[in-house]
Order: structure tokens, then C-alpha cells, then sequence
């Protein structure tokens, strides 16, 4: 029989081991162990010899059914699941960067993980490279001197770079390095990193897969082997998926693939308009034709996502304005849930770096996020259409 489907897969992969007592659902275990009458069954649990489980820091029903449907849409031997993203990113850079090792990067990684890379590795002695996102050159020579880790996200936050991960995982291999992809942008209904040759896919499971703005989790994905030596790290350090949480991830990820399919759409439909509007003055989306990625995403997604972001005239008073008149959207820092949320990257996601430092990294001080929800696009449209046409005349002149 055929593999099936990404939306037949979102709804039933992974489930079945945690059903209990005819249940069609799986069940919120709350209990924190496991007991055993015979001593024999207990002991080989234990050790990993019998299927089971023995404590909930190491695993739980509940958070191995949220692991096994991840594990099935990335197409990957395994995963293991962490209480937000950042303890999946810290955890599996944890598991495998020792002093005097070095990883490559890029410069546009999320805001928690460029602290990782800037502040709290070069503590343990690691050399962190971090090259300028989208310079395939720069990347190829740093890893060609040698690394344990090349560490990607494409697209980034917030101007939606991407990175050729086809191109950067056949580099990292011939260097030995471990290909290390944040797929949180794109999911796995639009990229899977894996088949393009990554070692370790991550997500922050509390945006696009939960999709619902009610749960943080994280997951990491990839072979047996190297899910069994970040799942080692994870449960002796504890960064725990708490089995509520892994619940409601669980049952956001049953719709990811109807859901993202239309945040995609929305995404370029609200990208497109905003090209047409004098206000603003430049438009991010890797689906728009003229974005610099745009070639390599549409080779490497099959579709753009949800994630846009454009900068306005009049920089932080035009946003001061404009964003409080919006109706169908939330001002948030997350993204990747059904409602539509907007932020400036000034607040969000670059809150700790000074306006020359932003500027630097091309994100100008009126420069928005835009995460696009499952509404009806024309209502977006015709919010951000009347949001546009109520600015007082001093911000528009
Ligand atoms: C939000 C985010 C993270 C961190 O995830 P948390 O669940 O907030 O810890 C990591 N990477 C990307 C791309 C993100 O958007």
C-alpha cells in the first residue's frame, strides 16, 4: 500500500499505542509513573528491553503518541519531544557542541537561538561561525574548514530568508558535520528538511504544529541514533513535554495540514495586496516572484507558509498607528495560530538589539510581522485596507 497522505498522516499517525480502554482519542495520562507487579517485566522496561514506561521525565503515552505523529510527517526513524522549543534547540546543540568543538551558522537564526550561539556557547569553550544568511559561498568555506554542527533555519525570522538546505546538507556531510534544520516556519506540510538531506529537524511545536497559541512544546526528529542520544540529554536534564501540552499539540497537529495549506494562501494573498499599497515600503514573502529565495523555495517547499513581514513609511509612529486599528488580528509576540497575529520585529522577535544593531541585519524599526490566520482573506484584506485608510495625516503625508 501507498504512504498515505500528509492529511491522513496529521490525523492518525501515531496514536494507536496510546489508545486505552476502546478510547478513539488519546487519553491525558497524568500520572507521573508507572507500576509494576512483576519485578522481572519491571527490570526489563527499565533497561529498555520491553516496551513501557517507567517515569515521566523519561516518557508518557500521551507525549509518545504527540513524538510518533511528528516523527510519521517528517518522515523520520524518531523523535523526541522537549516542554518548549528553545529546550529542543538547547538540548540537542547540548547533546552534541564540547569544548573546543565548532559549529557553523547563520546570523538570522531565532532570537533564543542566536543568544545560544553568541552568548552562552563561547562560554563552553565552542567556536560559533555565524555567516550572513543566504551567502551559500560563506557557509560552504566555513564548514569545508571543519565542524561538529551546521545549524540552519529557513525561512528565518522575521524577513523570511532562505537557505538552499539541499545544497548546505551536502556540504555539512562531506564535512562530517551534523545537519541541523529549524523547520518551525515552513512544517513538514511544506518543507521536509530529511528528504533534502538534513540530519535533525526541529521544531517549536508551540506555533505552526499546535497551531492554537495554548501549548509551548518542542521536538526534535531524525535517526534512531541521534534521537537516542538527544532523548538521553532531554531526560537527564528534564526539559520534560508536559502530557497536557502534548494533548492539545496533539489535536491542533490533527488540522496542521488543512490549516497551513490556507495560511500559505492568505500569506501571499495579504503579501500581493500589500505590494499595491503606498505606504509600505518594501514586502517580505519567499512566495512573491522578486524575493531573493524565491528560486530556491520553490524548489525546496510546496508552498510559501504563513509567515510575511513588511516594513511601513514613518517607521515606529506609522506601526503606533496602524496596528492598533486592526480587528482580526492579535499584537503578540507568537506566531503560527489560526488567528492572525502581527508584531513589530522592534518588540518581538529583535527586542534586545539597539536600532543600529536591527538596521545591520536589515530589519528596519517599521518593519511587522505578519502571521497569517485561517480567516477569510478578503476580511484580512479589508482589515488592513481600513487600518491603512484611518492613519492621521501627519503619518501618511
Ligand atoms: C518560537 C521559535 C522558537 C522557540 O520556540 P519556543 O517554543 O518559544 O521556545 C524557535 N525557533 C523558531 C523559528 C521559532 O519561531
Amino acid at each position: 500500500m501507498k504512504k498515505p497522505n500528509m492529511s491522513t498522516q496529521a490525523i492518525w499517525a501515531g496514536e494507536q499505542d496510546s489508545l486505552a480502554f476502546g478510547a478513539t482519542q488519546v487519553p491525558v495520562v497524568h500520572s507521573v509513573s508507572f507500576g509494576y507487579n512483576d519485578m522481572d517485566e519491571w527490570y526489563d522496561v527499565a533497561i529498555g528491553k520491553k516496551e513501557g514506561h517507567i517515569y515521566g521525565r523519561n516518557t508518557n503515552p500521551t507525549v509518545q503518541a504527540f513524538e510518533q505523529k511528528v516523527k510519521t510527517l517528517e518522515g523520520a526513524e524518531a523523535a523526541t519531544s522537549f516542554s518548549t522549543g528553545m529546550a529542543a534547540i538547547s538540548n540537542t546543540l547540548g547533546t552534541f557542541l564540547f569544548p573546543g568543538d565548532r559549529v557553523v551558522s547563520i546570523k538570522d537564526t531565532y532570537g533564543g537561538t542566536n543568544k545560544i550561539f553568541t552568548e552562552f556557547l563561547p562560554k563552553q569553550q565552542v567556536e560559533v561561525v555565524l555567516c550572513e544568511t543566504g551567502d551559500h559561498e560563506a557557509i560552504e568555506k566555513e564548514v569545508e574548514k571543519g565542524c561538529k554542527v551546521l545549524y540552519l533555519e529557513s525561512p528565518t525570522n522575521p524577513t523570511v530568508k532562505i537557505t538552499d538546505i539541499a545544497r548546505m546538507a551536502k556540504a555539512g556531510k562531506k564535512a562530517g558535520a551534523i545537519v541541523i534544520v529549524d523547520n518551525t516556519f515552513a512544517t513538514p506540510v511544506n518543507q521536509t528538511p530529511l528528504d533534502l538531506g538534513a540530519d535533525i529537524v526541529i521544531h517549536s511545536a508551540t506555533k505552526f504544529l499546535g497551531g492554537h497559541a495554548d501549548a509551548l512544546g518542542g521536538v526534535a526528529c531524525g535517526s534512531e541514533k541521534l534521537i537516542t542520544q538527544i532523548y538521553h540529554y532531554r531526560e537527564i536534564n528534564g526539559a520534560t513535554l508536559d502530557p497536557m501540552a502534548a494533548y492539545l499539540l496533539l489535536r491542533g497537529m490533527k488540522t496542521l495540514k488543512l490549516r497551513v495549506d490556507k495560511q500559505s494562501e492568505n500569506a501571499l494573498a495579504v503579501a500581493t495586496y500589500l505590494k499595491t499599497v503606498d505606504l509600505v515600503e518594501d514586502v517580505f514573502y519567499p512566495g512573491l516572484p522578486e524575493h531573493p529565495g524565491h528560486d530556491i523555495a520553490k524548489k525546496q517547499m510546496k508552498n510559501f507558509g504563513g509567515m510575511l513581514s513588511f516594513s511601513v513609511k514613518g517607521g515606529v509612529e506609522t506601526l503606533r498607528h496602524l496596528l492598533p486599528k486592526l480587528k482580526y488580528a492579535n499584537r503578540a509576540a507568537n506566531l503560527g495560530s489560526v488567528e492572525t497575529v502581527v508584531g513589530p520585529s522592534r518588540t518581538t522577535s529583535h527586542v534586545e538589539c539597539t536600532p543600529e544593531e536591527r538596521a545591520a541585519m536589515g530589519i528596519p524599526e517599521g518593519l511587522i510581522r505578519y502571521s497569517a490566520g485561517i480567516e477569510d482573506v478578503e476580511d484580512l484584506i479589508e482589515d488592513l485596507d481600513q487600518a491603512f485608510k484611518t492613519l492621521p495625516a501627519f503619518v501618511t503625508n
